[in-house]
């Protein structure tokens, strides 16, 4: 390769790396037990410190790195100063090494929108911070002053539903997205690295995982757990699944599918929005999956787009037709396409 990194690979490297960041900060914020919970819309739809202080790290550090970047954030934060201890500046070699696709290769910064996710799952959080607080200080191993902590409870499974989302977009579509699992290996004991990073380009690939299929022809779908309605599990019925698996997060959702746990993840409401969506449609879409809304129209991630993913989420790695062609009309109608 000649020549220095497209800006776009630099900008995928830094994003990965402020990622990382953030999600230090949600386990930090969660080991400090004080969640600083504020209700946004309503009791499923909340907001905590982590949040907060993860969008800003993310947000203040790649503007200020890359100024002309339009970042769209999920969180409405007042403008202030943000604490320097929560810029990072640090950036992966290891993706500025990579071959910028070429189609990408001229894209200047002023054309890329970012779509922040600061913590996605903030009700299962907020669930397994209430858990933990139930456990003695003496059940939870910690090392005071570092984030190494290692929750052990069957409740803390939601831990892994939290992750961090940086999706990237060029001409409405997500063309790289990073994804941050902050408590991956939760289970395993101390001397174990917690939380990982998986970032994907199509045209590229993707990495930081091994991807993987359902076996077989099963179809295993994947739903939310916190924001079901009847139209939600009806659609789900409608695909025939061999099994249902009901978790949080649009973000482990999609990590369910590329580990061939879920063959189909199922939404047939409102409530996702773009910065759910962007990140893990690019990394999906970099080993051959698909993410469209319930009529199986693509969504757009141009800077002035509406939020809100109003005809609902359907995503797979493979089988998209299928799961498509099952949608029952009375959801069609239901969820009008924008
Ligand atoms: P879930 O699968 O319920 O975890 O939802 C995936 C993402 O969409 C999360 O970021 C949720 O906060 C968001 N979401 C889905 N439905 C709603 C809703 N009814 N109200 C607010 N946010 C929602
Ligand atoms: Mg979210
Ligand atoms: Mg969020």
């Amino acid at each position: 390769m000649s020549g220095s990194p497209a800006v776009v690979m630099r900008l995928v490297a830094s994003a990965h790396t402020v990622a990382e960041k953030a999600g230090a900060i949600v386990r930090k914020v969660l080991h400090s037990g004080d969640l600083g919970i504020v209700e946004k819309t309503g009791a499923n739809d909340l907001q905590t410190l982590a949040d907060r202080l993860a969008q800003q790290s993310i947000c203040a550090s790649l503007s200020r790195r890359f100024p002309k970047i339009t970042i769209i954030g999920e969180e409405e934060l007042p403008a202030e100063e943000v604490r320097e201890d929560l810029i990072e500046s640090g950036h992966s070699e290891e993706i500025l090494q990579k071959t910028c696709p070429a189609e990408y290769r001229e894209l200047k910064e002023e054309e890329l929108v970012v779509w922040v996710d600061p913590l996605d799952g903030t009700k299962e959080y907020t669930e397994a911070s209430r858990c933990l607080r139930h456990q003695t200080d003496a059940q939870i191993p910690h090392h005071k002053g570092s984030d190494t902590y290692r929750p052990h409870s069957t409740a803390l499974w939601l831990l892994d539903n939290v992750t961090v989302l940086i999706g990237i977009a060029y001409a409405g579509k997500a063309i790289a997205g990073v994804i941050n699992q902050p408590f991956y290996n939760y289970q395993l004991g101390a001397g174990s690295a917690l939380g990982r990073t998986m970032w994907g380009m199509p045209g590229l690939g993707a990495f930081g995982f091994q991807l993987q299929e359902v076996p077989g022809d099963k179809r295993i779908v994947t739903t939310t757990r916190s924001h079901s309605n009847k139209v939600v599990t009806d659609c789900v019925d409608a695909m025939e699944p061999h099994e249902v698996i009901r978790v949080g997060g649009a973000g482990n959702k999609i990590i369910q599918l590329v580990e061939g746990r879920a063959s189909a993840y199922v939404f047939a409401s409102p409530g996702c929005k773009k910065w759910d969506t962007c990140a893990p449609e690019a990394i999906l879409h970099a080993v051959g999956g698909k993410l469209t809304d319930m009529h199986g129209n693509a969504y757009r991630y141009h800077a002035n787009v509406k939020h809100m993913n109003s005809a609902g989420v359907l995503a797979t790695l493979r089988n998209h037709e299928y799961y498509a062609s099952r949608v029952p009309q009375s959801v069609l109608q239901a969820l009008k396409s924008d």
